[in-house]
């Protein structure tokens, strides 16, 4: 078997028989993959801290040839903990979401350096405890296109035209509603809501911004993201049922 390095993120361990851990890692080389850690939970082990899961750690790997079999870890060094993560219960909530998420929905050792990148950016935010639950929330939003997702955002999923106002967000379709075709019967939101709304699909929102937006704006939009990726994705695990479950989720109704 040959090594090979890259950097990755531990997404989930797995104790077995006394010492070994089989680990998802990851990685900005090869997406999801799995390996075997032998002996690292011995006292004397030296690769436990880079092994924990959420840090940023350096891995040399003996690779399997196989995609679906697991390779063998050679050495691990940590490049970044993120051990703060884990003093605050709902920010460890939310990294866990997303985690399980991208362990769910990816394939063994299929690249993409996005969500790699993604990941990473959420937890280095949470772990500055930076607006924890919006970046949570749109970290949501940011992955659905690697899930297959598609929110119409940059026009009117009726009439096919661009404006630059829209009258609402349509969360059945999962599309913006011009004036001109906005029905009777559609739930429609304010104004602000709706240019917020359309701002996702073409800026990173930044940090100063994030911090201007009502906090209601991402309760309302984690709610319908939470829909699309029960239903439409069938992407679900039940760290996400939990936060769902919380009242200041349940009780918000419009925006
Ligand atoms: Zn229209």
């Amino acid at each position: 078997m040959s090594t090979t390095s890259f950097k990755g993120i531990v997404l989930n361990s797995i104790d077995y028989e006394d010492n070994h851990q089989v680990l998802t890692i990851f990685s900005d080389k090869y997406g999801k993959i799995g390996m075997v850690a032998l002996g690292v939970n011995k006292p004397a082990s030296k690769n436990k801290y880079a092994l924990q899961t959420f840090n940023l750690s350096e891995f040399e790997i003996f690779k399997s040839r196989q995609r679906h079999t697991l390779s063998k870890l050679k050495t691990a060094i940590l490049i970044k903990d993120h051990f703060e993560i884990t003093k605050n219960y709902d920010n460890y909530m939310y990294v866990s979401a997303i985690g399980k998420i991208i362990e769910q929905a990816t394939l063994d050792r299929q690249k993409n350096f996005r969500i790699y990148t993604i990941l990473l950016n959420l937890l280095e935010k949470i772990n500055l405890n930076e607006n924890p639950f919006s970046n949570f929330v749109l970290t949501l939003f940011k992955l659905i296109q690697f899930f297959g997702g598609d929110w119409i955002l940059n026009q009117c999923y009726r009439c096919y035209r661009s404006y630059k106002f829209y009258r609402a967000f349509n969360f059945e379709d999962y599309g913006l509603v011009c004036p001109n075709c906005v029905r009777e019967d559609d739930p429609i939101q304010s104004a602000e809501f709706v240019s917020y709304i359309m701002k996702l699909k073409t800026t990173n929102v930044e940090t100063e911004e994030i911090q201007i937006v009502p906090i209601k704006y991402h309760i309302y939009l984690v709610k319908h993201l939470f829909n699309y990726y029960e239903q439409t994705l069938g992407i679900w695990n039940p760290i996400l049922e939990q936060i769902k479950e919380k009242e200041f989720v349940k009780n918000l109704k419009n925006v």
